[in-house]
């Protein structure tokens, strides 16, 4: 039987970095998996999670027993007032609830599951382009229709707005929409204020359902507030909604599995039957979350000292990728390379969707031992003062040939 197994297509991501961590060239550069890396092109411990590692590593108080199957409660409501701001309305109204789960994809999943198995919605639709996940943990989950909505436009690198404003109002009713909340991948556009304002206008006339999708939270601007904007809004315009969280990122927690489901109800009533079916839905998967991210982060988010110390880390990153733009920017814009490189700049977050196409992607691959996605998407962190003209003169190049 184990022979009728087909081979499954590999997870482009994992086969680019694999390619790079072959590569036996000096030179070589990832600039494919999302992860932050410093100026000497390191993986980054965030010094505040370091201090509360050693605490906890301290702490004979603390054991191995199980957490509740909805996870730490002090970690979730914590994250739930990140998301959304402790004075919001519907955090003072009591109409948000909050579960803690294994990372942004955990949340998504359980999310899916959620809106699939409890409320019957089967269609969902993400943006063109999206993060590859979307679609799996949709699909995995049960959803039978899966459409994207339109959002990037090629020609002039930027939102295609009036496109995704089309797509959402032909959407049918019941339709779960997933939103980027900021630093949108693979793009890092997001639309403006007014732009937000539209879709929501869209999204309560046509009666669909926001599912924010929150893995970038400080590391858009450098600050919580703005790049959670676009959630409050539309928890502050009454949709019932969900939102979802990873720690991956802001908090350089990649590996433990760290995020969070919020839930914004309009009747309170309605929190207690929820969470009793998110349970079974846990219960049935994997029971119950793990610790070790969620005291880390709990300690930081409900420790006014801390807290501060976590702000200024994610300064630190979110900066030096804003460094990296203007870097590349300026040395492409010198080398006189074809075509337009202000996009660079104007996006933001992690991701730089730089309009190179496969076969650049492959020649700068080849050639240069810089691997990107064959997308055009690059991770800025991989750029670092080292190799930053290495990169822009491999950019150059493939534009060129
Ligand atoms: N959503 C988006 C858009 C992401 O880019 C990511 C991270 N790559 C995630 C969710 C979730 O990541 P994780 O499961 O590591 O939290």
């Amino acid at each position: 039987r184990f022979c009728e197994v087909q081979q499954a297509p590999p997870i482009e991501v994992f086969a680019v970095s694999k390619a790079f961590t072959d590569s036996t060239s000096e030179k070589k550069v990832n600039l494919s998996v999302g992860a932050y890396r410093t100026d000497e092109g390191k993986p980054w411990v965030l010094p505040v999670v370091r201090k509360v590692e050693q605490e906890l590593a301290a702490d004979n108080t603390l054991n191995h027993e199980y957490l509740p199957i909805l996870g730490l409660e002090t970690f979730a409501t914590a994250a739930a007032k990140m998301l959304l701001g402790s004075t919001h309305p519907a955090i003072t109204g009591g109409r948000v609830t909050a579960v803690q789960t294994l990372s942004g994809t955990g949340g998504l999943r359980v999310a899916a599951e959620f809106l699939g198995r409890v409320l019957k919605y089967n269609t969902a639709y993400h943006s063109a382009p999206t993060w590859g996940n979307h679609n799996l943990i949709f699909k995995q989950a049960g959803f039978t229709n899966i459409a994207p909505y339109r959002y990037w436009d090629g020609e002039k690198r930027g939102l295609n707005f009036d496109g995704m404003i089309e797509d959402l109002s032909n959407a049918p009713e019941n339709s779960v929409i997933i939103l980027h909340a900021c630093a949108h991948n693979p793009t890092g556009v997001d639309p403006t204020q007014e732009q937000w304002k539209k879709i929501a206008d869209v999204m309560e006339k046509k009666k669909l359902f926001p599912l924010f999708d929150s893995a970038y939270q400080g590391f858009a601007s450098g600050d919580l507030d703005n790049d959670a904007w676009a959630v409050r809004y539309f928890a502050e315009r009454g949709f019932e909604m969900m939102g979802t969280q990873s720690f991956s990122k802001n908090f350089g927690l990649y590996n433990e599995r760290i995020g969070n489901l919020m839930v914004v109800v309009k009747d309170t009533a309605c929190i207690t039957p929820m969470r009793s079916q998110l349970t079974l839905l846990v219960r049935g998967s994997y029971s119950n979350p793990p610790c070790h991210g969620a005291r880390i982060v709990s300690r930081v988010l409900n420790d006014p000292a801390l807290f501060e110390e976590w702000k200024g880390c994610i300064r630190t990153m979110s900066g030096r990728i804003i460094e990296m733009r203007k870097g590349l920017r300026e040395r492409l814009e010198k080398l006189g390379t074809p075509g337009t490189w202000d996009h660079i700049t104007a996006q933001i977050g992690m991701f730089s969707f730089t309009g190179l196409t496969a076969a650049q992607a492959k020649h700068i691959a080849d050639k240069y031992h810089i691997f990107l996605l064959s997308s055009g998407r690059i991770n800025m962190c991989g750029i670092t003062t080292g190799n930053i003209d290495h990169v822009a003169e491999a950019i150059n190049d493939a534009v060129c040939n």
